[in-house]
């Protein structure tokens, strides 16, 4: 008997009288979603290879015209048809997609007053379930809006999984009440009864090593302006995670915690990743694969690199001599950018900006500029502020910088993810592309889809970034358990502005004074591999970099920061990650070490058999140095691609 038929008999057998069950396979039927209605309640479940990976879940809404979640009966055979599609994309982990799925409409109903009907669509790839419901509009037409006020949809794995969860932080708390903003430490391995830090859930994506050695990556993709950003719920014993709205308290209490929507009207993707290793979860596109773009790209926006005084010379040197000196840099560096951040428009103002963009223009550098996205939302105070958050003042700024030369803005200190904050983001780039401005957020939410959606967008910080490794020997230490998560959970679901491969050694503008940086030189210039933005930060500053090795400026001269495919070779979350990417015909290969004992990796890359490289690796730390020194060799792959590497403790391999 085939497996596929089995799973539908044992199903069957289990099911309440008057239920009816669905089964949709993806196209290599390995994955298989389960659809059903049981005692008036939607159900799915997700099988890989015939064995469950979330178990039955709930599904469902809650919206202030009908209550979807119970009396729920499918009304109708689903539609399913396959979805074969192609794309093209310079900004994300793969540049050319090809879509194979299978799309299976569910409609569900009950004896609601109104008559609206929930549709529930699925996308099921065949590592990848993306879904989302359509709302109907019901009797007469009517009603054309609604509020959704929450969803029943869970996600419930079997006992014995794990989790790696990022906190998500109370509305109004942390520095100058800026959270939540993305920036909280990982828990790895944990159990799903641990209590989230805040009590308030957690971040997306969402990372779970679920029982029998399967992993699940769990977010949310095809967010915009017209719905609001979510979250997974605390775990409960019964309903495993839900989706979780904003706090009400977030952005000030100004605005509402749920979505309004114009019917028929959907809300976003909810995505599950699945596979019997990491490989799907660090190689998949599914946030881009159901997303369209909002519009096209008005100006050719380049890629590349920026030097950034902030991170390590901090506030006092977004001067105009300061900001001259890390221009000069980025010219011999042959980098594209210099990101002046916040408290310029005090210490150096307009006519300075000029200036400077003017001088940079010389040396054939742009500069991208810094902004508070408030408003009202929170205290950050840093200038300029009450710009973005204005529609006529965010256009004349943008129109200024389009004359003057300025390339992209950094736009800092969002406080939730609310609808009206979405709509924030999305009026900031859609403005941005009227003047030839590519867009970097910080202090921020997740970018659910946003490469795809928004040409112009580049990256979001959403995450414990670089700064804290300045700011805490705590988060120094951490560093290595940092970046060898991003890469599984973070980072694969979006453009990652970490701000800085880190090449000062110790957190001070002498650098000698204040803590130290825990990992390898060689494990910084790898993290340009295993971190994903197109426009990338390289922390090198004018008074460090003719210390440093020739090997690495070589490679930081040449950074490559758009990539056409990816291959996890290797890697544990927390622990460690071998990744490689390819722009054009050349591959490279990234290896970081977070832990504290030397690993030995042997893996293939067979896409580069018989390549030449250059292999920069750490060479085993003497007793009496905090750093390791590097060796730089040739080498061949030999016919099979093999690849053998010692990765160091916090220290890395690079191949270019
Ligand atoms: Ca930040």
């Amino acid at each position: 008997m085939k497996k596929s038929t089995l799973i539908t008999l044992l199903m069957m057998a289990c099911m309440p009288a008057g239920a009816v069950r669905h089964l949709v396979y993806s196209p290599s039927r390995q994955l298989c979603v389960a659809v059903s209605d049981s005692a008036g309640e939607a159900y799915y479940s997700v099988l890989l290879n015939g064995s469950e990976v979330v178990l039955p879940s709930r599904l469902g809404v809650v919206t202030n015209e009908a209550d979807l979640t119970t009396g729920l009966k499918l009304t109708a055979e689903p539609t399913v048809e396959p979805v074969r599609q192609h794309y093209t994309l310079t900004r994300t982990k793969r540049s050319s997609v090809d879509v194979n799925a299978t799309r299976a409409t569910f409609t569900f109903a009950n004896d609601n007053k109104r008559g609206i009907k929930m549709q529930v669509t699925f996308v099921v790839e065949n590592n990848d379930v993306a879904y989302r419901y359509t709302l109907t509009r019901g009797k007469g037409d009517n009603p054309k809006t609604l509020i959704v006020e929450r969803e029943a949809s869970s996600f419930r794995f079997p006992e014995g999984t794990t989790t790696f969860l990022s906190p998500q932080a109370a509305a109004m708390s942390g520095w100058e009440r800026t959270k939540p903003s993305y920036e909280e430490e990982y828990t790895p391995d944990a159990p799903m009864q641990a209590r989230s830090l805040n009590g308030v859930g957690y971040t997306f994506p969402c990372l779970f090593h679920v029982a029998g050695n399967r992993w699940a990556l769990v977010s949310e993709t095809g967010v915009d302006g017209g719905y609001c950003g979510s979250r997974l719920s605390d775990y409960d014993a019964r309903q495993g995670y839900t989706v979780a709205y904003p706090m009400q308290a977030e952005c000030n209490g100004w605005g509402s915690n749920t979505a309004a929507i114009a019917l028929p009207g959907s809300t976003p993707w909810r995505t599950i990743t699945v596979g019997e290793s990491l490989k799907p979860i660090v190689e998949t596109t599914i946030p881009f694969d159901v997303v369209e773009p909002q519009y096209t790209a008005n100006y050719d926006y380049k890629p590349g690199r920026y030097t950034w005084s902030w991170l390590i010379w901090q506030d006092n040197s977004v001067n105009a001599s300061d900001q001259r000196q890390f221009i000069d840099l980025a010219a011999k560096m042959g980098y594209e950018y210099v990101l002046v951040d916040g408290l310029w428009d005090k210490q150096i103002g307009t006519a300075g900006i000029e200036q400077l963009a003017q001088y940079a223009k010389t040396k054939g550098v742009s500069l991208l500029l810094w902004y508070n996205s408030n408003g009202a939302e929170n205290d950050a105070p840093q200038g300029p502020r009450g710009v973005m958050n204005n529609s006529a003042a965010r256009k004349q700024a943008m129109a200024w910088m389009q004359k003057i030369g300025v390339k992209g803005i950094k736009v800092d200190f969002f406080g939730g993810d609310k609808q009206h904050t979405m709509q924030l983001y999305e009026d900031i780039l859609t403005d941005a592309n009227m003047f030839g401005l590519q867009v970097i957020f910080h202090g921020c939410t997740l970018p659910r889809g946003w490469e795809r959606m928004y040409p112009n967008y580049v990256a979001s910080e959403a995450a414990l970034a670089s700064e804290n490794v300045y700011f805490t020997e705590h988060h120094a230490q951490r560093e290595g358990f940092e970046m060898s998560m991003h890469p599984f959970c973070r980072n694969t679901v979006g453009s990652f502005d970490w701000g800085g491969v880190i090449m000062n050694r110790y957190m001070s503008r002498d650098n000698h004074s204040s803590h130290r940086r825990y990992t390898s030189d060689v494990f910084e210039l790898a993290t340009a591999i295993t971190n994903q933005t197109s426009v990338n930060c390289v922390e090198v500053t004018p008074n460090v970099v003719d210390s440093l090795s020739l090997d690495y400026i070589k490679f930081l001269r040449e950074l490559p920061t758009t990539w056409d495919d990816v291959r996890f070779l290797a890697g544990y979350p927390g622990k460690y990650v071998v990744l490689a990417r390819r722009q054009g015909n050349r591959w490279y290969v990234g290896a970081i070490n977070g832990t504290d004992k030397p690993i030995q990796v042997r893996t293939a890359l067979p896409e580069a058999a018989g390549n030449s490289f250059t292999l920069l690796t750490d060479v085993a730390k003497k007793s009496n140095s905090l750093w390791p020194e590097h060796k730089a060799v040739a080498q061949k792959l030999n016919k099979k691609g093999e690849i053998k590497l010692t990765l160091q403790p916090m220290g890395g391999a690079l191949m270019y």
